[in-house]
């Protein structure tokens, strides 16, 4: 295979091909980003005698910010309608893959969500053709194979490796709205943790008897969630705060503008979700983490601009020069969550 194929909110393509461009060059790798605008999908052509197996270890999925999945890919199919099996079935053979398990996927559009009735009723068939085939069995090192359906007789091939994949169906992590909850802001945070904080560390970095502050806190989704971890949070907000979660007793309310208020100890905790430019919000984090007064920090870039990407990463490396400069070892992340819409969330964590 010399491709991969990856995928994004429909609508954000051209931010992730940018991206995939961008950092397959810092990695010595030349290639050709193809998609279709609203696709939700981006085909990323590796050129150069580089495989796509070593740009897909280059650029690990965690690593990127626009992608949702990341497959080492075959070249997509069009399929005769009457034997769709027929054609990828061959194709697989010709690949020499093995897998343990196979997933068939759509992009997130809504065209795509009319085809669900089809991978329903191929699901059985194709996976005892795999088996008979000897390419779906017990061991195969946790590979999964992937079927991307855009149309009827549209589909394109890819494998997925453990460690290096998103583990949910479409590269999209689901959250249940907690009923209780003042916005529906809250699925962001919790998203966010989900994907930067491991679940076996949820306890000791997010747990009971911490402090946080909520910066634009209002109507309280967030804060919300720092109190069901039972955190002590300090809301931010010059907005109402929902009156059923101030009865908690953990949160203290306070009228004041988030980009200048300072916190009276050292928090665990920083989150912020105003809507501002992404320089000032990325100017009033590094003051926090230069001045080492959160050990972690969610916080969300806002982008209503054309060229996200380029945003994206100007935000980024300004961030990481500044602690650098300072001394301040940190790990940063960014990721563009599926609860996320014109914004991508950072995570940052303190070292030492
Ligand atoms: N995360 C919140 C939730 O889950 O309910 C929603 C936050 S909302 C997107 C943005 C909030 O930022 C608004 O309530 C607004 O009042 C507040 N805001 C805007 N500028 C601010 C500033 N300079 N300081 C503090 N809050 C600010």
């Amino acid at each position: 295979p010399n491709e991969l194929l990856l995928y994004c909110r429909p609508g954000f393509e051209a931010d992730l091909a940018a991206e995939m461009l961008e950092k397959a060059a810092l990695s010595g790798i030349g290639g050709t980003p193809r998609f279709e605008r609203g696709g939700g999908h981006v085909r990323f052509e590796v050129v150069d005698g580089t495989s796509a197996n070593e740009m897909h270890r280059a650029l690990p999925l965690a690593s990127l910010v626009f992608a949702r999945q990341s497959l080492v890919a075959l070249p997509p199919l069009t399929l005769d309608r009457a034997d769709r099996l027929g054609a990828i079935m061959a194709q697989v053979r010709g690949s020499g893959w093995s897998c343990e398990a196979v997933w068939q996927e759509t992009p997130d559009t809504n065209d795509a969500k009319a085809l669900a009735g089809l991978i329903k009723a191929l699901k059985r068939p194709l996976e005892a053709q795999l088996r008979k085939a000897g390419v779906l069995r017990r061991k195969a090192g946790g590979r999964r194979l992937h079927l991307l359906w855009s149309d009827g007789d549209r589909v394109q091939l890819g494998m997925s490796f453990p460690g290096n994949r998103c583990e949910q169906l479409g590269g999209i992590r689901r959250l249940r709205f907690p009923s209780r909850a003042p916005s529906r802001s809250t699925l962001k945070l919790e998203e966010a943790w989900h994907e930067f904080v491991p679940a076996e560390q949820w306890p000791t970095r997010l747990s009971d008897g911490m402090q946080a502050a909520d910066l634009g806190a209002a109507p309280g989704g967030w804060t919300w969630q720092l109190v069901q971890r039972g955190m002590q949070v300090f809301a931010i907000d010059n907005g109402p705060m929902d009156p059923e979660l101030m009865t908690s007793g953990l949160v203290e309310h306070l009228r004041e503008d988030g980009f200048v208020w300072t916190p009276p100890a050292r928090l665990d905790w920083l989150v912020c979700d105003i809507v501002d430019k992404p320089s000032r919000v990325i100017t009033m984090v590094e003051r926090w983490l230069t001045r080492r007064w959160c050990r972690e920090a969610v916080f969300n870039l806002k982008l209503p601009m054309k060229r996200r990407w380029e945003a994206v990463s100007e935000g980024l490396r300004r961030l990481s020069t500044s602690l650098a400069r300072a001394g301040v070892k940190a790990e940063i992340a960014c990721r563009h969550l599926y609860h996320d819409r014109e914004e991508v969330t950072v995570h940052v964590r303190l070292l030492d």
